[in-house]
């Protein structure tokens, strides 16, 4: 039987493994940490129950597909709830709302600008036959790039994000809230390729009952049903080459075990640089990709309060007074100014099972620069950031919120650098540009190490749930002789 090593047990590495494990495919995860989902963990806290990462489900469709490989019912283990719409929200006090059913979003839009109605319309079109026609596309070699050149064209895929939203609404508040979202996969709205996922507007949220770790929670049960084995809490410390190929992976506690392929959805400088040490190739590549210009990281300030707030929905965004500049400061300046945007999630309005009784729970995440850019203490920012974080939202939506804290807790770039091994402590890997987009980012399979793989967030399409189901999908198609 053939085997497979899957580094890593975030999202993608699950999805990966689930796809080869349903073909027949004997896969070992080894996950360094003590529990699966790599981003999107939890934690649990004084009776809250808080997940660190992602909290929004755009494309539910990806996860069932994994359950109906073994002809499986997603909705046997997990249950999703919709929240949408999400709420976008500037200094001035203007708010919209967003992704509801036709008839509602319209009116949003108009009461900011009604010519941009029609526009709307046009770009969710454009997004949705976009996102049919370019599929899964690995670009697995540059013949890839240049078949897929005349879709590329048509769907002028190299612009920025922000650009082809202005294409279709004119008003500035509109095109920030439509290009927001770009952010959440790593990219600059201003400058992110739109040949990326996320250039597609908000539609439909949906979010996941008992918090994304049960999602989470579900992929391991049904990898395990399967009949692959997970290993908890032990990093792959070395991967063995000889010549050009795998063939044996070693972890910290000493197990090792030969493999007839592997795939890392650990960090690609992490895992070219120290974990492939025996392989030239390998240290080349480790040396190009130092080289890219990387994603942006997060702060995230977790926190849990008492009474609860039915005026404020599940996800909001709170823009500052700036954007495009706010934007510059993050991606080119390395500066951590004041006037920061929060994207703001509310799980406990959904799901009151998230906070003890009459208590809230909220997650507030600020895109801020990664440790390449801004190699500061964050030990000594953290604490300054979650009382910035938190006057804000005193100022805009809970006037003594900082009275009503029971607990609160805050991720910085240099938690995910060492939690995660994320490089820069960037959560989102290269920056997806143009130049570092499509067969420019990292390959799903290895040029020179023939049974290497990639999966997940460094890989074609990119970060954000959506990128990194889509990345594993690709990366199993190659692993599987399919693609
Ligand atoms: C706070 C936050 C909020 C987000 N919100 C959203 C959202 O609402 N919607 C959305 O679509 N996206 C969101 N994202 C982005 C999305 O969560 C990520 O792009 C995605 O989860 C990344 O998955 P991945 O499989 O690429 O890798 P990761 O989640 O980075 O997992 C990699 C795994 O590899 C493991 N690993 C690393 N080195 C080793 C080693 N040596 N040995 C063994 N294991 C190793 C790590 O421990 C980790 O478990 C968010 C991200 C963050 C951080």
């Amino acid at each position: 039987m053939t085997t497979a090593v899957v580094i890593g047990a975030g999202l993608g590495g699950l999805a990966l493994a689930i796809r080869l494990q349903s073909a027949g495919v004997a896969t070992t995860i080894v996950e360094a940490r003590d529990q699966p989902g790599g981003c999107a963990g939890f934690r649990r806290r004084d009776g809250y129950t808080f997940d660190t990462g992602p909290t929004a489900i755009t494309d539910p469709d990806a996860f069932a597909a994994l359950w109906a490989l073994s002809g499986q019912e997603m909705a046997a283990d997990v249950t999703l709830d919709p929240v949408s719409p999400c709420r976008f929200n500037w200094p001035d006090g203007t708010n919209i709302d967003l992704g509801g059913d036709d008839a509602s979003v319209r009116a949003e839009i108009g009461k900011l600008d009604r010519a941009d109605i029609a526009g709307y319309t046009r770009l969710l079109d454009h997004a949705a036959r976009a996102r049919r026609e370019f599929g899964d596309n690995a670009f697995a070699d540059l013949g890839a790039m240049a078949r897929a050149a005349p879709l590329l064209t048509k769907y002028q895929a190299w612009r920025p994000v922000y650009s082809i939203v202005s294409r279709f609404v004119r008003n500035e508040k509109l095109r920030q809230a439509l290009s927001f979202h770009a952010l959440l996969a790593g990219g600059n709205p201003m400058t992110a390729s739109a040949i990326h996922a996320p250039w597609l507007p908000p539609g439909a949220l949906w979010s996941v009952r008992g918090g994304t770790n049960r999602l989470v929670a579900a992929m391991a049960a049904l990898f395990g049903r399967l009949g692959g084995t997970i290993r908890l809490g032990d990093a792959a410390v070395r991967i063995e080459t000889l010549g050009d190929r795998v063939t044996a992976v070693e972890t910290a506690s000493g197990w090792r075990a030969d493999c007839a392929m592997l795939a890392a959805n650990s960090d690609a400088v992490h895992s070219y640089r120290d974990l492939l040490t025996g392989s030239a190739a390998a240290r080349r590549g480790a040396e190009r990709l130092a080289r890219r210009r990387y994603s942006p990281s997060l702060f995230v300030l977790h926190f849990g309060i008492r009474g609860t707030w039915p005026g404020i929905p599940h996800h909001m965004v709170l823009f500052g007074p700036r954007y495009r500049e706010q934007l510059a400061d993050i991606y080119d300046h390395g500066i951590l100014s004041p006037d920061f945007p929060i994207a703001l999630a509310h799980p406990s309005i959904t799901d009151p099972s998230l906070a003890p009784e009459g208590c809230s729970t909220f997650q507030a995440l600020v895109p801020v620069p990664h440790l390449g850019r801004f190699p500061e203490d964050w030990g000594r920012i953290a604490p300054i950031m979650e009382r910035r974080v938190l006057d804000e939202i005193g100022r805009r939506l809970i006037p003594d919120v900082h009275g009503r804290i029971e607990t609160r807790f805050s991720l910085a770039p240099a938690d995910f650098a060492h939690d995660l091994h994320a490089h820069l402590g960037s959560v989102f890997g290269p920056e997806p540009l143009p130049m570092q987009s499509g067969w420019f980012r990292v390959h799903n399979r290895d040029d020179a190490i023939a049974n290497l793989y990639f999966v997940g967030a460094a890989t074609h399409p990119g970060a954000g749930l959506p990128g990194v189901m889509s990345s594993a999908r690709a990366t199993a198609d190659l692993m599987l002789g399919r693609g």
